[in-house]
């Protein structure tokens, strides 16, 4: 098999662009400075290679296909793309206010970096990863969440620039920095980056028992913090084999929505929480997705006792007569049941406000 074709760091240079807030619970904003260009067609897009069964019904990737490049996310998908760097999105983030409210109550700002991809793509380069710290760095009021279901990938280019002192990671910073002085942007109190960076918290995507080794590779992963998101769920996961307690501080998880949902089991998010709890992490009721299947009493419970039936399990698709959330995601929190309305949150890295 022949290895990913890595890219080198080509940069879309630009003015400052807006920095979207997002609706996803755990994050107040949402990024997404990796393009991907298609020089046969002048599209522009997303690009991602699906790598597990989590990635069956992606919505980056049916996004791409109306909005973007139009290609699958697969190999054969990548090939011809170039991928870029959007500087503009970049220095959108940098020259951002912090108006609105913040999600969390102690007031720390979470921005997910690539909800459109995986930034730890094995397309990405040392040199992709030394210019995003860099930027986080950059914004030390925010903390910044990186996912990626390849946390191996990331862990070999952390190891080749630099565990012990991200001196790589430093010149870069130093570099964007004396590129865009105080005087343009608002960075105050910026400093240098210590390492590994005080405000980013890597994460991995499990989505059953079969990519727990990700939990494990995870922990490799030079970190200030970091979160495992369980989502979209798919079968009862066990993690605590591979976890030591207190590396890990946040636990997301949820249930698929769209219109191929897979069905969630209440029981896999109640396990995934008390497993949380021994392991010292914080656990976050993301939403219970599309079609959850609940043992009966639960169901009359949810639905105020307006079914009928002997089945132990009942699927709700939204359908007439079956359990509909009020959004199509099932992610309103009032409408889980009592013991899983929990969205606690991690004690905050090094965030200055
Ligand atoms: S890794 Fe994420 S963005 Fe990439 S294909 Fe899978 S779900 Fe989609």
């Amino acid at each position: 098999m022949s290895s990913p074709k890595t890219y080198s760091l080509n940069v879309i240079d630009g003015p400052p662009k807006g920095f979207n807030r997002t609706e996803i619970q755990w994050a107040d904003h949402s990024m997404n400075p990796v393009r991907a260009f298609d020089p046969k067609t002048g599209k522009t897009g997303w690009a991602c290679v699906k790598v597990s069964p989590g990635c069956a019904n992606c919505y980056a990737e049916n996004l791409n296909r109306v909005y973007g490049t139009g290609r699958p996310f697969t190999a054969a998908g990548m090939k011809g793309i170039e991928v870029r760097l959007d500087m503009g999105v970049l220095r959108g983030m940098l020259r951002s206010k912090p108006v609105i409210p913040a999600k969390a109550p102690d007031g720390v700002r979470r921005v997910f970096w690539e909800d459109m991809s995986d930034i730890g793509g094995e397309w990405m380069s040392e040199d992709w990863l030394i210019e995003i710290l860099a930027w986080c760095a950059m914004r030390p009021d925010y903390e910044h969440m990186l996912l990626t279901k390849r946390p191996a990938h990331v862990a070999k280019l952390m190891r080749s620039i630099g565990l012990d002192d991200g001196v790589a990671v430093t010149k870069r910073f130093m570099q964007r920095w004396y590129e865009h002085p105080a005087k343009t942007y608002p960075m105050r109190g910026v400093q240098p980056p210590l390492w590994p960076i005080p405000n980013v918290r890597w994460g991995t995507s499990i989505e059953s028992q079969k990519q727990v080794y990700r939990a494990q590779e995870l922990q490799e992963i030079p970190a200030s913090g970091r979160f495992i998101s369980f989502e979209p769920l798919l079968s009862r996961v066990d993690v605590r084999s591979v976890m030591k307690p207190g590396s890990v501080q946040l636990f997301i998880v949820g249930g698929e929505s769209g219109r191929s949902a897979r069905p969630f089991c209440l029981h896999w998010a109640r396990s995934l929480r008390d497993q949380a709890r021994e392991l010292g992490a914080a656990f976050f009721m993301k939403q219970m997705g599309g079609v959850v299947a609940m043992h009966f009493d639960e169901w009359n419970a949810l639905t105020d006792g307006g079914t009928s039936g002997s089945a132990k399990f009942k699927l709700g698709h939204g359908h007439l007569g079956r359990w509909k959330p009020h959004d199509s995601s099932g992610g309103e929190l009032a409408e889980f049941p009592d013991d899983l309305q929990i969205r606690e949150w991690p004690a905050p890295l090094g965030v200055r406000a």
